[in-house]
């Protein structure tokens, strides 16, 4: 449970995934964010009003799934790093995972990492797919990563594999 260990539980993570249908369809955003806080970036961020409008500046985020297309514009704007974009569509084996990047150095494009769970522990491997990194995302990079599919919605952050990392 999140407000325990940092770590949201099965039950906290249902409430904020798309159906399955609509996890099928193509990108897709997923929001992982568990707790009423301060705050709304995210839906000033989106063009596509996937966002519902705030009752107040603490409710949680909730989303019209048919309306986001996975642009993940999103993600970058969010300080809490709880937004993802996830494709099942990617390929036949992989899908696509794109995950908020603070650390240094970057990832490269083509370089493999390893995949990391909610707690941090390794779950497989992933091949960086793109790295986004403009002004406007403020030091918070995109980086897409192509994961098997069976880790695509557990994968939520990597490690690289680099000597004396
Ligand atoms: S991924 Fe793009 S379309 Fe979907 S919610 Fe985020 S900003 Fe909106
Ligand atoms: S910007 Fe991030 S932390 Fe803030 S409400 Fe949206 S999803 Fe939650």
């Amino acid at each position: 449970m999140l407000k325990n260990n940092g770590v949201p539980s099965r039950e906290e993570l249902t409430e904020v995934k798309p159906s399955r249908e609509r996890l099928q369809q193509g990108p897709v955003v997923i929001v992982e964010c568990i707790q009423e806080i301060p705050c709304d970036p995210c839906y000033y961020a989106c063009p596509r009003g996937a966002f519902y409008p705030f009752s107040d500046i603490n409710s949680k985020p909730e989303i019209d799934y048919d309306k986001c297309n996975g642009c993940s514009i999103c993600i970058a704007n969010c300080p809490g790093l709880a937004v993802f974009v996830v494709d099942f569509t990617y390929s036949e084996e992989e899908g696509l995972l794109q995950i908020p990047y603070e650390l240094t150095p970057l990832p490269e494009k083509g370089e493999e990492v390893v995949t990391l769970n909610r707690s941090g522990e390794e779950i497989g491997t992933g091949r960086v797919v793109k790295v986004l990194n403009t002004k406007k995302q403020d030091r918070t990079a995109i980086v897409s990563v192509a994961v098997p599919k069976e880790i695509l919605m557990e994968a939520r952050h990597i490690k690289l594999r680099r000597e004396g990392q």
